[in-house]
Formats: C-alpha cells, structure tokens, sequence
C-alpha cells in the first residue's frame, strides 16, 4: 500500500517538473519576466524565431509607420543570415533579444555548460551586428529546465516569458489568431508573435488595432 502511495506521489512530481519546464509563466525553474509590472495601460509585443528575410521587412514598416517600438527574440544563424535586417530593427529603436543560436528542439536537452556556449554566440552575433548590448532572453518553445536556468544565471541574462500566446504558428486563420489575442489583452499583458510567417503582417496589423480599440498603449523593455 505505502508503495503504491510512494509511486503515486513521484508520478505527480514528475509531472509538475514536467508541466512546470512547458510553462514558462510558472517560474518554476527560471524567473521570468511574464507580465508588465505595474502597468495600467501599455503593453508588450515580441516576436520570435527572426529576422526573416521575407517577412520581417513588412512588420518593421508597419511598426515604422504606427510609431510602435517592440521586442525581437532573435535567431543567432538567422541574424548571420540577415544583418540587414537585425541592424534596422536595431537603428529604429526596438530591442533585440537572444533566441539560441539554431533553435532545435535538442537545444532543451543540453548541459548547462552547451546552453550556454550557444546563448554566448548567439549574444556575439546580436550584438556585433546591431552594436547594442544584449541582455534579454526567451527560450526556444518556452521551454525552461536547471540547465537552462543555470547557464541564464551565469551569463546574467534576464529570461522574459509571455502572457498572451497567440499561437499564430499553429493556427491558420489569421483572424481567429487576431481574435484570441484580442480576447486576451490586458494592462501589462506580453504578446508573443512571430516575424518570421507570411501571414505575420496582417497579424500584427490586427493586432495594433485590437490594442488601440481597447485603449491601450505599447511599450518594450529596453
Ligand atoms: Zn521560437
């Protein structure tokens, strides 16, 4: 009997360490940045997995054009692949985030010591190319873990999370995308999108209007 109680109870706790690496705003094994603090009005958007040498260009217009600064949780290969484009989203004043250096779902599954060699590129690469300091993280998939923890500390890197997921890679219709954040937006909410989709121009563009419709305003951490 008290085994089986015993085999209960581990089972759980794997499960919370595992429900607990897949939710970023759980804190679990990292603190993260997953809400504004003490905002009343503005909000936060980031995008991830840029710059995209197709559809990045076409957010930062659209940005340019509405005076929105945002947070871009760059590629580290991508960014080599693109200078162009980290340094405009640099020179127009948005900030730039280290999103691994190749962003393959073995990433998760490093020693602290390899995380770490790939998150020390990837912030090389930013900030060579964009000429600013890179402080800011997001973890592939969201996914946190000790070794990931571990080697954010070392490298003193503030991990920033989200609280509004689109999904915007996952679900097709870009106006249900539009409409879940939408349902979802409040003061001092962090917005996770992408740049990095053909459809991410009329998803951002849907989304500005949700946000100015319900009064509020944006901002980025710096
Ligand atoms: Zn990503």
């Amino acid at each position: 009997m008290i085994i089986v109680l015993v085999i209960i109870v581990v089972l759980l706790a794997l499960m919370v360490l595992f429900a607990g690496s897949l939710n970023i705003g759980w804190n679990l094994y990292l603190r993260s940045v997953n809400r504004l603090p003490g905002s009343k009005e503005e909000v936060m958007i980031t995008f991830d997995d840029g710059p995209h040498p197709l559809y990045t260009g076409k957010v930062l217009d659209l940005l340019a054009e509405r005076g929105i600064k945002a947070l871009f949780f760059m590629i580290g290969e991508r960014a080599v692949a693109n200078p162009k484009l980290v340094k405009r989203v640099a020179d127009e004043g948005h900030t730039i985030g280290i999103h691994s250096m190749s962003h393959t779902p073995g990433f998760t599954f490093l020693p602290a010591e390899r995380v770490k060699s790939d998150l020390t590129a990837c912030r090389q690469v930013l900030e060579e190319i964009s000429g600013r300091e890179v402080t800011l993280f997001r973890p592939p998939y969201g996914v946190t873990n000790p070794n990931i923890a571990k080697a954010v500390r070392e490298m003193g890197l503030v991990c920033v999370g989200w609280s509004i997921r689109s999904f915007d890679t996952i679900i097709k219709s870009k106006n249900r995308v539009i409409k879940r954040v939408d349902k979802r937006l409040f003061p001092g909410g962090i917005i996770l999108l992408h740049d990095s989709l053909p459809g991410s121009y009329e998803v951002v563009e849907g989304v500005l209007e949700m946000i100015k419709k319900r009064g509020l305003k944006t901002t980025v951490l710096k």
